[in-house]
């Protein structure tokens, strides 16, 4: 059998709304969608994982007709986000061309085993939402459960990762996870949800224009005709024609350079000044090492709070004026000083 993420070109696009509320609100968000002309795959929410109780909860099997019937006059295939072995019973007897794995159920293996044992025997296509904290392994190992049980078509969505302080985001995208995630399973869709990343309509050209450049396969994004008036997510749903007009804002690049002689040339030259940063660090711990066993012989702490305070503020200093960003500089200084510590440390301990 054909891998139906195969099949589809690319930039993959799935939209519908966050929930199944009414027949009269799927089919209609269908018709426009179908209309607006982008979609590839129609999702809804038909049991919702929420946060807190007394929201609403989903509308329940009863939604599946519905759903069914969109397909029908539309032609697009259908996604069921699910949580459990009933949701995967329900959805197979419905005849839903794709699952989904929520956020919140990734993160929890017996979820995840109950749901791929439920799908044992099919070669449904399912998707694997990362789990809400960054917890690169858990992702993996979700999407490993379902291979276990047979399953060869399967994607991998990236909706970010919930967190306490953040409040750009509504969960903070963390874009080094799905790129650590494709290192290692490169041939596994990946598709990004700007959704739930931003939970707002305003930022959300700039999160799908990012997945683009990071050469995601496509996106899942939440579309709804009345967006204010949705029953869960109403912030940062968009209605099928403004979500037309994103994915055509938006730019797909190639991703492979037309003049390769040009790159390689580039590419050397970052190679040669990347040997260089690594010696300098070789060079820079080898004295960090020597300062350290003057600090044992005098009988001193590793750690001097005013020589680093110093040496952070000339990192941020020099590294400002020359363009880099405050951040990656504070990361930077900080992994260095912490290595030195460590090696400094060992020292101590080892002689
Ligand atoms: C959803 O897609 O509506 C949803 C509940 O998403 P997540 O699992 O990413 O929170
Ligand atoms: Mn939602």
């Amino acid at each position: 059998m054909k891998n139906v993420f195969d099949i589809i070109k690319r930039p993959i696009l799935i939209a519908g709304p966050c929930s199944v509320e009414t027949e009269e609100q799927f089919i209609n968000t269908a018709l426009r969608l179908k209309k607006a002309g982008n979609a590839d795959i129609l999702r809804g929410g038909i049991w919702k994982p929420r946060t807190r109780p007394d929201s609403f909860e989903g509308i329940g099997a009863k939604g599946l007709p519905w759903m069914v019937k969109a397909r029908e006059l539309t032609n697009i295939p259908l996604t069921v986000e699910v949580a459990k072995a009933r949701h995967v019973e329900l959805c197979l007897d419905f005849g839903i061309d794709m699952l989904w794995i929520g956020a919140r159920t990734t993160v929890n293996p017996f979820a995840v085993q109950e749901i791929a044992d439920a799908l044992k025997g099919t070669n449904i296509p399912i998707m694997v939402k990362n789990p809400i904290n960054p917890d690169l392994a858990l992702w993996l190992g979700a999407i490993e459960r379902l291979e276990k049980v047979g399953l060869t078509q399967i994607g991998a969505i990236h909706r970010g990762f919930s967190n306490y302080s953040e409040h750009y985001y509504r969960n903070r995208p963390n874009w080094q996870i799905p790129i650590a995630f494709r290192q290692e399973r490169p041939e596994i869709p990946m598709l990004c949800d700007p959704s739930h990343i931003c939970g707002r309509r305003d930022t959300l050209y700039e999160v799908s224009q990012t997945a683009m450049d990071l050469n995601f396969d496509g996106l899942m994004v939440e579309s709804h005709i009345t967006p204010d008036d949705a029953w869960s997510d109403a912030a940062q749903q968009i209605t099928p024609e403004a979500l037309k007009e994103l994915i055509q804002s938006i730019a797909v690049r190639d991703d492979e350079f037309r003049d390769k002689a040009l790159l390689k040339e580039m590419r050397e030259d970052i190679d040669n000044l990347d040997d260089q940063i690594v010696k300098l660090l070789g060079e820079r711990m080898k004295l960090a090492l020597k300062v350290g066993k003057e600090k044992k012989e005098q009988n001193i702490t590793i750690l001097d709070e005013k020589r680093w305070k110093t040496i952070r503020e000339k990192y941020k200093e020099k590294g400002l004026a020359l363009g880099l960003g405050e951040n990656f500089l504070d990361k930077l200084v900080g992994q260095i000083h912490l290595e030195s510590i460590k090696q400094q440390s060992k020292y101590f301990q080892e002689n």
